[in-house]
Order: structure tokens, then C-alpha cells, then sequence
């Protein structure tokens, strides 16, 4: 039988050795790739490099354990879902509510339907609508009339409101004058 030994046997030693080679590769890219991955997920680098020895340790049953422990989230993630929450935030906040019945109305509304409460007046000048408080159109940058919606609002002080009028007829009242004279019948006679 010609078989070769030496040969055969130089022939396991390679493949043993690339497996060997290829496996410790294959060990230093996953105790790497935990790193980063952690690295990735968290600040601590103490946490950071307990993943990576894991991982070097314990081989594949070590990432396995590392894949279930590991935070659900990157930082980035982490950043982005952060931000979002604020920004649904921010639009909760910017929800108008009706300052009267604190109920939750559009931007649109001239005046809440539930209680008839005014919210916003259209501009004189180029009629988009604009805040109670505001005395100035930002659009057309018209100064608007303050006092005219209170006056609408308090119709019935305006008869009342005419001081000079009232006072004039008062002195010339038919019943004063009338009881005058009667009042001089009355009277006992003066002596003489
Ligand atoms: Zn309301
Ligand atoms: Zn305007």
C-alpha cells in the first residue's frame, strides 16, 4: 500500500489549522461585534467590556446570553424615540382648549360651539383670524379696535351711558311741576 503518511498527515495539519485560524477569527469578530453592539447601546464601559468578556469566554452560548440581556434600544434609537416624545408632546401643548369650558377646539374657531365662548376675532382689515389679546393684525399689521367688542359685548350699558340728556330732563319734570302748586294749596293762609 503506497500511501503516503507524511502527506496525509500534512494535509490534516492544514485543514486543522485554517478551522483553527478560522474559528479564532470567527471568535475575536463576535467578541468585537459585541463591543460595538454594546458600545452602541449603552455609555458604561464598564458594561462594555462585561459584554465583550462575556462573549470571549463563553464563545456562541455567550453572545446568546448577551442577545437576550443586551438593551433593546441603541442610543440612537434611544435619541430618536426621545425625540419624538417631545414632539408629540409639543403638539398635545399646542392643542387649543377653550378657555371657557376647557374643551378642545380648532385653530379655525371663531367660537367655541359648546359654550359660545369667543375665541378669536377676524382682522378688520384683511379678516384672518387673530387672538382676543392681540391689538395689532400680524398679517396686515393693522391696529384693531379694542374697545368696540366690549361695547358689543355690553350692549345694554349704552342707553345709560348719556349722563348729559338725563340730567336736562330732570329738571324740567311735568310731575315736580305739577305737585308744586299743589303742595302751595296746602299751606295754611299767611297772616296778615
Ligand atoms: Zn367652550
Ligand atoms: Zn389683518
Amino acid at each position: 500500500m503506497p500511501i503516503d503518511i507524511s502527506a496525509l498527515s500534512e494535509a490534516v495539519l492544514w485543514v486543522v489549522t485554517f478551522l483553527g485560524a478560522f474559528l479564532a477569527a470567527l471568535w475575536f469578530s463576535l467578541v468585537l461585534w459585541t463591543f460595538r453592539d454594546m458600545r452602541a447601546r449603552s455609555r458604561d464601559a464598564l458594561a462594555q467590556v462585561m459584554a465583550a468578556l462575556v462573549v470571549a469566554v463563553l464563545t456562541l452560548p455567550g453572545l446568546l446570553i448577551y442577545l437576550i440581556l443586551r438593551p433593546p434600544k441603541t442610543l440612537a434609537e434611544q435619541y430618536e424615540q426621545s425625540l419624538e416624545e417631545e414632539a408629540l408632546l409639543q403638539e398635545i401643548e399646542e392643542r387649543r382648549i377653550c378657555p371657557g369650558c376647557t374643551r378642545q377646539v380648532e385653530e379655525a374657531w371663531q367660537i367655541c360651539p359648546n359654550c359660545l365662548t369667543r375665541l378669536k376675532n377676524p382682522c378688520i382689515e384683511c379678516g384672518k383670524l387673530i387672538d382676543l389679546a392681540w391689538t395689532v393684525c400680524p398679517y396686515c399689521a393693522t391696529a384693531q379696535p379694542q374697545p368696540v367688542e366690549a361695547a358689543h359685548e355690553t350692549p345694554e350699558f349704552m342707553p345709560t351711558e348719556t349722563p348729559g340728556d338725563s340730567d336736562a330732563e330732570r329738571e324740567p319734570d311735568p310731575v315736580q311741576t305739577s305737585a308744586e302748586p299743589a303742595t302751595d294749596d296746602e299751606e295754611p293762609p299767611k297772616p296778615e
